[in-house]
Protein backbone atom coordinates (compact mmCIF):
# COMPACT_ATOMS: atom_id res chain seq x y z
CA UNK A 1 0.00 0.00 0.00
CA UNK A 2 1.31 3.56 -0.65
CA UNK A 3 1.77 5.45 2.54
CA UNK A 4 1.08 8.80 2.97
CA UNK A 5 4.61 9.99 2.91
CA UNK A 6 5.20 8.34 -0.48
CA UNK A 7 2.43 10.16 -1.97
CA UNK A 8 4.57 13.73 -1.78
CA UNK A 9 5.99 14.29 -5.38
CA UNK A 10 8.53 16.71 -4.76
CA UNK A 11 7.12 19.68 -2.74
CA UNK A 12 3.61 18.71 -4.12
CA UNK A 13 1.14 16.32 -2.33
CA UNK A 14 -0.38 13.92 -4.73
CA UNK A 15 -4.01 13.52 -3.53
CA UNK A 16 -5.16 11.19 -6.66
CA UNK A 17 -6.09 7.47 -6.14
CA UNK A 18 -3.83 4.76 -7.23
CA UNK A 19 -5.23 1.86 -9.71
CA UNK A 20 -5.80 -0.40 -6.89
CA UNK A 21 -7.73 2.33 -4.42
CA UNK A 22 -9.61 3.14 -7.55
CA UNK A 23 -11.19 -0.37 -8.17
CA UNK A 24 -11.45 -1.13 -4.12
CA UNK A 25 -14.13 2.22 -4.37
CA UNK A 26 -15.82 0.93 -7.36
CA UNK A 27 -16.56 -2.29 -5.60
CA UNK A 28 -18.20 -0.85 -2.92
CA UNK A 29 -20.07 1.27 -4.55
CA UNK A 30 -21.30 -1.89 -6.69
CA UNK A 31 -21.42 -3.89 -3.47
CA UNK A 32 -23.82 -0.65 -1.96
CA UNK A 33 -25.92 0.10 -4.60
CA UNK A 34 -26.48 -4.10 -5.43
CA UNK A 35 -27.43 -5.43 -1.45
CA UNK A 36 -27.95 -2.26 0.49
CA UNK A 37 -30.16 0.00 -1.53
CA UNK A 38 -33.35 -1.23 -0.85
CA UNK A 39 -36.03 -0.37 2.20
CA UNK A 40 -34.30 2.86 3.35
CA UNK A 41 -37.00 4.90 3.66
CA UNK A 42 -38.74 2.12 5.83
CA UNK A 43 -35.89 1.31 7.94
CA UNK A 44 -35.40 5.01 8.80
CA UNK A 45 -39.41 5.33 9.86
CA UNK A 46 -39.50 2.37 12.10
CA UNK A 47 -36.20 2.82 13.58
CA UNK A 48 -35.05 -0.70 12.43
CA UNK A 49 -31.56 -2.05 12.52
CA UNK A 50 -31.33 -5.03 9.92
CA UNK A 51 -28.31 -7.50 10.71
CA UNK A 52 -29.01 -9.14 7.67
CA UNK A 53 -27.45 -5.64 5.70
CA UNK A 54 -24.58 -5.43 8.67
CA UNK A 55 -23.40 -9.50 7.87
CA UNK A 56 -23.45 -8.40 3.92
CA UNK A 57 -21.30 -5.45 4.42
CA UNK A 58 -19.15 -7.41 7.08
CA UNK A 59 -18.91 -10.13 4.66
CA UNK A 60 -17.42 -7.99 2.00
CA UNK A 61 -14.85 -6.96 4.63
CA UNK A 62 -15.90 -3.46 5.19
CA UNK A 63 -15.66 -3.49 9.25
CA UNK A 64 -11.93 -5.07 8.85
CA UNK A 65 -10.63 -2.39 6.20
CA UNK A 66 -8.09 -1.20 8.24
CA UNK A 67 -7.11 -4.13 10.91
CA UNK A 68 -4.82 -7.03 10.20
CA UNK A 69 -5.80 -10.12 8.27
CA UNK A 70 -4.31 -12.10 11.10
CA UNK A 71 -7.48 -11.02 12.97
CA UNK A 72 -10.27 -11.29 10.19
CA UNK A 73 -9.10 -7.95 8.43
CA UNK A 74 -8.35 -6.39 5.48
CA UNK A 75 -5.43 -5.00 6.49
CA UNK A 76 -5.53 -1.66 4.11
CA UNK A 77 -3.80 1.56 4.88
CA UNK A 78 -5.92 4.39 6.28
CA UNK A 79 -5.74 6.09 3.22
CA UNK A 80 -6.93 3.20 1.26
CA UNK A 81 -9.52 2.56 4.35
CA UNK A 82 -11.17 6.41 3.94
CA UNK A 83 -11.02 5.93 0.33
CA UNK A 84 -13.72 2.64 0.44
CA UNK A 85 -15.55 4.46 3.31
CA UNK A 86 -16.22 7.35 0.54
CA UNK A 87 -17.75 4.82 -2.03
CA UNK A 88 -19.81 3.31 0.62
CA UNK A 89 -21.14 6.70 1.90
CA UNK A 90 -21.61 7.37 -1.55
CA UNK A 91 -23.74 4.37 -2.86
CA UNK A 92 -25.39 4.00 0.47
CA UNK A 93 -28.44 5.84 1.04
CA UNK A 94 -28.56 4.74 4.53
CA UNK A 95 -26.87 6.83 6.63
CA UNK A 96 -27.55 5.45 10.20
CA UNK A 97 -25.72 2.10 8.93
CA UNK A 98 -23.10 3.92 7.71
CA UNK A 99 -22.59 5.83 10.92
CA UNK A 100 -23.04 1.81 12.71
CA UNK A 101 -20.38 0.89 10.70
CA UNK A 102 -18.10 3.70 11.25
CA UNK A 103 -18.88 3.41 15.14
CA UNK A 104 -17.82 0.21 15.46
CA UNK A 105 -14.96 0.52 13.78
CA UNK A 106 -13.19 3.43 15.06
CA UNK A 107 -14.75 3.56 18.66
CA UNK A 108 -14.77 -0.54 19.48
CA UNK A 109 -12.20 -1.96 16.88
CA UNK A 110 -10.02 0.52 17.01
CA UNK A 111 -9.43 0.68 20.81
CA UNK A 112 -9.27 -3.39 20.84
CA UNK A 113 -6.24 -3.24 18.08
CA UNK A 114 -4.22 -0.73 19.26
CA UNK A 115 -4.63 -1.18 23.59
CA UNK A 116 -5.54 -5.17 23.63
CA UNK A 117 -4.13 -8.53 24.25
CA UNK A 118 -3.46 -10.96 21.95
CA UNK A 119 -6.15 -12.94 23.81
CA UNK A 120 -8.80 -9.94 23.67
CA UNK A 121 -7.91 -9.28 19.60
CA UNK A 122 -9.06 -13.46 19.12
CA UNK A 123 -12.07 -12.91 21.14
CA UNK A 124 -13.25 -9.64 19.96
CA UNK A 125 -11.58 -7.97 17.20
CA UNK A 126 -11.92 -11.16 15.14
CA UNK A 127 -15.81 -11.99 15.14
CA UNK A 128 -16.24 -7.91 15.19
CA UNK A 129 -14.40 -7.79 11.35
CA UNK A 130 -16.08 -10.84 10.43
CA UNK A 131 -19.72 -9.35 11.49
CA UNK A 132 -20.21 -12.26 14.32
CA UNK A 133 -20.09 -9.77 17.07
CA UNK A 134 -21.85 -5.96 16.90
CA UNK A 135 -19.96 -3.43 19.34
CA UNK A 136 -20.55 -0.36 21.11
CA UNK A 137 -18.58 2.40 23.19
CA UNK A 138 -20.35 3.44 25.93
CA UNK A 139 -18.79 6.51 27.31
CA UNK A 140 -21.35 8.94 27.66
CA UNK A 141 -23.64 9.42 31.12
CA UNK A 142 -26.21 10.84 31.95
CA UNK A 143 -24.18 13.87 33.50
CA UNK A 144 -21.25 13.73 32.05
CA UNK A 145 -20.88 14.65 28.42
CA UNK A 146 -18.24 17.24 27.19
CA UNK A 147 -16.94 16.57 30.18
CA UNK A 148 -16.62 12.97 29.72
CA UNK A 149 -13.75 12.16 32.31
CA UNK A 150 -16.00 13.19 34.64
CA UNK A 151 -17.56 10.14 34.74
CA UNK A 152 -19.23 8.59 37.84
CA UNK A 153 -19.53 4.76 37.04
CA UNK A 154 -16.91 3.11 39.31
CA UNK A 155 -14.56 0.26 38.93
CA UNK A 156 -13.82 -1.29 42.28
CA UNK A 157 -10.49 -4.73 41.79
CA UNK A 158 -11.94 -7.84 43.69
CA UNK A 159 -9.25 -9.76 43.38
CA UNK A 160 -9.37 -11.34 39.79
CA UNK A 161 -12.34 -9.09 38.99
CA UNK A 162 -13.63 -5.44 39.09
CA UNK A 163 -17.08 -4.58 39.80
CA UNK A 164 -18.56 -1.93 37.70
CA UNK A 165 -21.26 0.27 39.17
CA UNK A 166 -22.98 3.34 37.13
CA UNK A 167 -24.87 4.21 34.10
CA UNK A 168 -24.47 5.16 30.19
CA UNK A 169 -26.72 7.13 28.11
CA UNK A 170 -26.79 8.00 24.16
CA UNK A 171 -25.13 4.69 23.52
CA UNK A 172 -25.17 4.06 19.43
CA UNK A 173 -25.75 0.29 18.95
CA UNK A 174 -26.32 -0.89 22.24
CA UNK A 175 -29.64 -2.33 21.69
CA UNK A 176 -28.23 -4.80 19.67
CA UNK A 177 -25.05 -5.14 20.85
CA UNK A 178 -23.03 -8.41 22.14
CA UNK A 179 -20.27 -6.63 23.29
CA UNK A 180 -19.65 -3.09 25.29
CA UNK A 181 -16.25 -0.94 25.38
CA UNK A 182 -17.12 0.63 28.91
CA UNK A 183 -15.73 3.65 30.89
CA UNK A 184 -15.09 3.60 34.33
CA UNK A 185 -12.93 4.77 37.14
CA UNK A 186 -10.93 3.43 39.57
CA UNK A 187 -10.15 6.22 41.46
CA UNK A 188 -12.73 9.66 40.90
CA UNK A 189 -9.98 11.65 42.85
CA UNK A 190 -7.76 11.06 40.00
CA UNK A 191 -9.74 12.64 37.77
CA UNK A 192 -8.80 11.23 33.93
CA UNK A 193 -5.72 9.25 35.61
CA UNK A 194 -8.41 7.38 37.39
CA UNK A 195 -10.69 6.00 34.12
CA UNK A 196 -10.27 2.41 33.10
CA UNK A 197 -11.45 0.86 29.79
CA UNK A 198 -13.36 -2.70 29.87
CA UNK A 199 -15.08 -4.97 27.35
CA UNK A 200 -18.04 -6.46 28.71
CA UNK A 201 -19.95 -9.03 26.71
CA UNK A 202 -23.30 -8.76 26.51
CA UNK A 203 -24.41 -11.62 29.34
CA UNK A 204 -22.55 -10.00 31.83
CA UNK A 205 -24.86 -10.47 34.90
CA UNK A 206 -25.80 -7.37 36.08
CA UNK A 207 -25.30 -5.59 32.88
CA UNK A 208 -28.78 -4.07 31.65
CA UNK A 209 -30.00 -2.15 28.08
CA UNK A 210 -32.74 -0.23 28.07
CA UNK A 211 -35.74 0.57 25.65
CA UNK A 212 -33.84 2.03 22.16
CA UNK A 213 -34.42 5.62 22.57
CA UNK A 214 -36.49 7.74 19.75
CA UNK A 215 -34.44 10.11 17.63
CA UNK A 216 -34.64 12.81 15.24
CA UNK A 217 -32.20 10.85 12.64
CA UNK A 218 -29.19 8.14 11.84
CA UNK A 219 -32.75 6.27 12.86
CA UNK A 220 -31.48 2.72 11.75
CA UNK A 221 -28.58 2.98 14.08
CA UNK A 222 -30.95 2.61 17.26
CA UNK A 223 -28.94 3.94 20.96
CA UNK A 224 -30.22 3.09 24.25
CA UNK A 225 -28.68 3.81 28.00
CA UNK A 226 -26.66 0.55 29.11
CA UNK A 227 -27.11 0.03 32.95
CA UNK A 228 -24.27 -1.48 35.23
CA UNK A 229 -25.74 -3.11 38.22
CA UNK A 230 -22.55 -4.70 39.69
CA UNK A 231 -21.33 -6.31 37.14
CA UNK A 232 -18.22 -8.50 37.51
CA UNK A 233 -16.05 -8.03 35.14
CA UNK A 234 -12.74 -10.75 35.05
CA UNK A 235 -9.26 -8.62 35.14
CA UNK A 236 -8.58 -10.42 31.38
CA UNK A 237 -11.49 -7.95 30.07
CA UNK A 238 -9.95 -4.60 30.94
CA UNK A 239 -8.70 -3.06 27.89
CA UNK A 240 -5.26 -1.34 28.38
CA UNK A 241 -3.56 -0.70 31.97
CA UNK A 242 -5.75 0.85 34.62
CA UNK A 243 -6.04 4.28 34.30
CA UNK A 244 -4.91 4.24 30.86
CA UNK A 245 -8.61 4.67 29.78
CA UNK A 246 -8.54 8.70 28.92
CA UNK A 247 -5.66 7.84 26.71
CA UNK A 248 -7.19 5.00 25.40
CA UNK A 249 -10.28 7.29 24.94
CA UNK A 250 -8.59 10.26 23.71
CA UNK A 251 -6.59 8.05 21.35
CA UNK A 252 -9.62 6.45 19.51
CA UNK A 253 -11.91 9.80 19.35
CA UNK A 254 -8.79 10.95 17.49
CA UNK A 255 -9.71 7.85 14.86
CA UNK A 256 -13.32 8.69 15.05
CA UNK A 257 -13.07 12.43 14.44
CA UNK A 258 -10.56 12.19 11.65
CA UNK A 259 -11.95 9.31 9.63
CA UNK A 260 -16.11 8.82 10.71
CA UNK A 261 -16.78 11.20 8.30
CA UNK A 262 -15.11 9.70 5.05
CA UNK A 263 -18.65 8.41 4.57
CA UNK A 264 -20.50 11.69 4.86
CA UNK A 265 -17.93 12.82 1.90
CA UNK A 266 -19.16 10.41 -0.40
CA UNK A 267 -22.64 11.40 0.62
CA UNK A 268 -21.93 15.03 0.08
CA UNK A 269 -21.02 14.17 -3.62
CA UNK A 270 -24.25 11.67 -4.39
CA UNK A 271 -26.21 14.69 -2.48
CA UNK A 272 -24.73 17.65 -4.90
CA UNK A 273 -24.95 15.21 -7.97
CA UNK A 274 -28.65 14.75 -7.20
CA UNK A 275 -29.36 18.24 -6.60
CA UNK A 276 -27.88 19.26 -9.89
CA UNK A 277 -30.06 16.96 -11.92
CA UNK A 278 -32.94 17.71 -10.20
CA UNK A 279 -32.35 21.21 -10.77
CA UNK A 280 -31.55 20.48 -14.43
CA UNK A 281 -34.66 19.29 -15.02
CA UNK A 282 -37.19 21.01 -12.38
CA UNK A 283 -38.72 23.75 -14.69
CA UNK A 284 -40.08 26.72 -13.59
CA UNK A 285 -40.93 29.91 -15.46
CA UNK A 286 -40.56 28.14 -18.44
CA UNK A 287 -36.83 27.81 -17.32
CA UNK A 288 -34.84 25.20 -15.81
CA UNK A 289 -33.99 26.00 -12.04
CA UNK A 290 -30.75 25.57 -12.64
CA UNK A 291 -30.78 28.52 -14.67
CA UNK A 292 -31.39 31.16 -11.47
CA UNK A 293 -28.60 32.19 -10.12
CA UNK A 294 -30.19 31.87 -6.45
CA UNK A 295 -30.06 28.17 -7.14
CA UNK A 296 -27.08 28.07 -8.91
CA UNK A 297 -25.34 29.68 -6.08
CA UNK A 298 -26.54 27.36 -3.61
CA UNK A 299 -24.76 24.93 -5.81
CA UNK A 300 -21.63 26.31 -5.54
CA UNK A 301 -21.68 26.20 -2.10
CA UNK A 302 -22.21 22.69 -1.97
CA UNK A 303 -19.76 21.95 -4.36
CA UNK A 304 -16.98 23.99 -2.43
CA UNK A 305 -18.05 22.50 0.66
CA UNK A 306 -17.28 18.91 -1.14
CA UNK A 307 -14.22 20.15 -2.00
CA UNK A 308 -12.51 21.20 1.00
CA UNK A 309 -14.25 18.60 3.19
CA UNK A 310 -12.24 16.13 0.92
CA UNK A 311 -9.54 17.95 1.22
CA UNK A 312 -9.26 18.02 4.92
CA UNK A 313 -10.51 14.14 5.03
CA UNK A 314 -7.40 13.26 2.57
CA UNK A 315 -4.75 15.50 4.55
CA UNK A 316 -6.05 13.81 8.25
CA UNK A 317 -5.43 10.39 6.48
CA UNK A 318 -2.83 11.00 4.80
CA UNK A 319 -0.77 12.52 8.10
CA UNK A 320 -2.34 9.28 10.07
CA UNK A 321 -0.96 7.01 7.43
CA UNK A 322 2.84 8.15 7.78
CA UNK A 323 2.25 7.21 11.69
CA UNK A 324 1.65 10.78 13.02
CA UNK A 325 -0.48 12.22 15.43
CA UNK A 326 -3.31 14.95 14.12
CA UNK A 327 -5.85 16.02 17.30
CA UNK A 328 -6.38 19.27 15.91
CA UNK A 329 -6.50 18.24 12.16
CA UNK A 330 -8.89 15.31 13.51
CA UNK A 331 -10.81 18.04 14.78
CA UNK A 332 -10.80 20.52 12.24
CA UNK A 333 -12.10 17.74 9.79
CA UNK A 334 -14.90 16.71 12.18
CA UNK A 335 -15.88 20.24 12.67
CA UNK A 336 -15.63 20.95 8.65
CA UNK A 337 -16.86 18.08 6.91
CA UNK A 338 -19.79 18.00 9.76
CA UNK A 339 -21.33 21.65 9.59
CA UNK A 340 -20.58 21.65 6.00
CA UNK A 341 -22.95 18.20 5.65
CA UNK A 342 -25.41 20.14 7.98
CA UNK A 343 -25.59 23.18 5.87
CA UNK A 344 -25.40 21.62 2.40
CA UNK A 345 -29.02 19.21 3.23
CA UNK A 346 -30.22 22.10 4.62
CA UNK A 347 -30.14 23.66 1.16
CA UNK A 348 -30.57 20.33 -1.02
CA UNK A 349 -34.21 20.56 0.79
CA UNK A 350 -34.17 24.43 -0.41
CA UNK A 351 -33.51 23.41 -3.95
CA UNK A 352 -36.13 20.16 -4.26
CA UNK A 353 -38.65 23.04 -2.65
CA UNK A 354 -42.06 21.04 -1.39
CA UNK A 355 -40.42 17.51 -2.76
CA UNK A 356 -37.09 18.19 -0.37
CA UNK A 357 -39.61 18.91 2.65
CA UNK A 358 -41.68 15.55 1.79
CA UNK A 359 -40.39 12.50 3.56
CA UNK A 360 -41.26 10.40 0.26
CA UNK A 361 -38.39 11.86 -1.45
CA UNK A 362 -35.31 11.41 0.54
CA UNK A 363 -34.03 14.62 0.87
CA UNK A 364 -35.08 15.61 4.18
CA UNK A 365 -33.43 12.51 5.47
CA UNK A 366 -29.87 13.68 5.11
CA UNK A 367 -30.55 16.85 7.00
CA UNK A 368 -32.25 15.11 9.85
CA UNK A 369 -29.18 12.58 9.62
CA UNK A 370 -26.57 15.37 9.57
CA UNK A 371 -27.54 17.23 12.54
CA UNK A 372 -25.92 14.18 15.16
CA UNK A 373 -22.55 14.51 12.92
CA UNK A 374 -22.11 18.25 15.06
CA UNK A 375 -22.79 16.35 18.14
CA UNK A 376 -21.48 12.97 18.43
CA UNK A 377 -17.29 12.23 19.25
CA UNK A 378 -17.27 15.58 20.53
CA UNK A 379 -19.78 18.63 19.71
CA UNK A 380 -18.78 21.05 17.07
CA UNK A 381 -18.03 23.74 19.82
CA UNK A 382 -15.57 21.50 21.27
CA UNK A 383 -13.79 20.52 18.52
CA UNK A 384 -13.33 24.24 18.10
CA UNK A 385 -12.20 24.35 21.60
CA UNK A 386 -9.59 21.72 20.81
CA UNK A 387 -8.92 23.66 17.58
CA UNK A 388 -8.38 26.96 20.24
CA UNK A 389 -6.34 25.18 22.39
CA UNK A 390 -3.92 24.39 20.00
CA UNK A 391 -3.61 27.98 19.01
CA UNK A 392 -2.73 29.02 22.48
CA UNK A 393 0.20 26.29 22.16
C1 LIG B 1 -26.04 10.45 17.05
C2 LIG B 1 -25.25 10.36 18.33
C3 LIG B 1 -24.60 9.19 18.64
C4 LIG B 1 -23.90 9.06 19.85
N1 LIG B 1 -23.31 7.86 20.14
C5 LIG B 1 -22.64 7.72 21.33
C6 LIG B 1 -22.03 6.47 21.67
O1 LIG B 1 -22.07 5.51 20.89
N2 LIG B 1 -21.40 6.37 22.85
C7 LIG B 1 -21.32 7.40 23.73
O2 LIG B 1 -20.70 7.25 24.79
N3 LIG B 1 -21.90 8.60 23.44
C8 LIG B 1 -22.55 8.78 22.26
N4 LIG B 1 -23.16 9.98 21.96
C9 LIG B 1 -23.15 11.05 22.95
C10 LIG B 1 -22.25 12.21 22.58
O3 LIG B 1 -20.90 11.83 22.68
C11 LIG B 1 -22.62 13.39 23.50
O4 LIG B 1 -23.97 13.74 23.22
C12 LIG B 1 -21.70 14.57 23.29
O5 LIG B 1 -20.40 14.29 23.73
C13 LIG B 1 -22.23 15.81 24.04
O6 LIG B 1 -22.55 15.53 25.36
P1 LIG B 1 -23.98 15.94 25.94
O7 LIG B 1 -25.02 15.45 25.03
O8 LIG B 1 -24.04 15.54 27.36
O9 LIG B 1 -24.01 17.54 25.85
P2 LIG B 1 -23.31 18.55 26.86
O10 LIG B 1 -21.91 18.20 27.09
O11 LIG B 1 -24.19 18.74 28.05
O12 LIG B 1 -23.34 19.89 25.99
C14 LIG B 1 -24.52 20.69 25.84
C15 LIG B 1 -24.10 21.93 25.02
O13 LIG B 1 -23.07 22.67 25.73
C16 LIG B 1 -21.92 22.82 24.90
N5 LIG B 1 -20.69 22.75 25.68
C17 LIG B 1 -20.37 21.85 26.65
N6 LIG B 1 -19.14 22.09 27.11
C18 LIG B 1 -18.65 23.15 26.42
C19 LIG B 1 -17.43 23.88 26.43
N7 LIG B 1 -16.41 23.55 27.23
N8 LIG B 1 -17.30 24.93 25.57
C20 LIG B 1 -18.31 25.28 24.74
N9 LIG B 1 -19.50 24.62 24.69
C21 LIG B 1 -19.66 23.58 25.50
C22 LIG B 1 -22.01 21.63 23.91
O14 LIG B 1 -21.25 21.90 22.76
C23 LIG B 1 -23.50 21.56 23.66
O15 LIG B 1 -23.86 22.54 22.71
C24 LIG B 1 -23.85 10.15 20.75
C25 LIG B 1 -24.50 11.35 20.43
C26 LIG B 1 -25.19 11.46 19.23
C27 LIG B 1 -25.91 12.75 18.91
Amino acid sequence: MVSGFQRRKGAEVDFSWSEEERQLKESIIRFARRELAESAIERDRMEHFDRDLWERCARFGIPGLPFPVLYGGQGLDIFSTVGAMEGLGYACRDNGLLFGLNAQMWSVQMPIHRFGTPDQKERFLRPLCEGTLVGAHAMTEPASGSDAFSLSTTAVREGDFYRLSGSKTFVSLAPVADLFVVFATVNRKAGFLGVTAFLLERDTAGLRVGNPISKLGLRSCPWAEVFLEDCLVPLENRLGDEGAGATLFNDSMEWERGCLLAGTVGAMERQLEDCVEYAKTRRQFNSPIIRFQSISNLLVGMRLRLETSRLLLHRMASEKASGKRCRELAAMAKLHISESWKQSSLEAIQIHGGYGYSVEFEVERDFRDAIGGTIYSGTSEIQMQIIADALLG
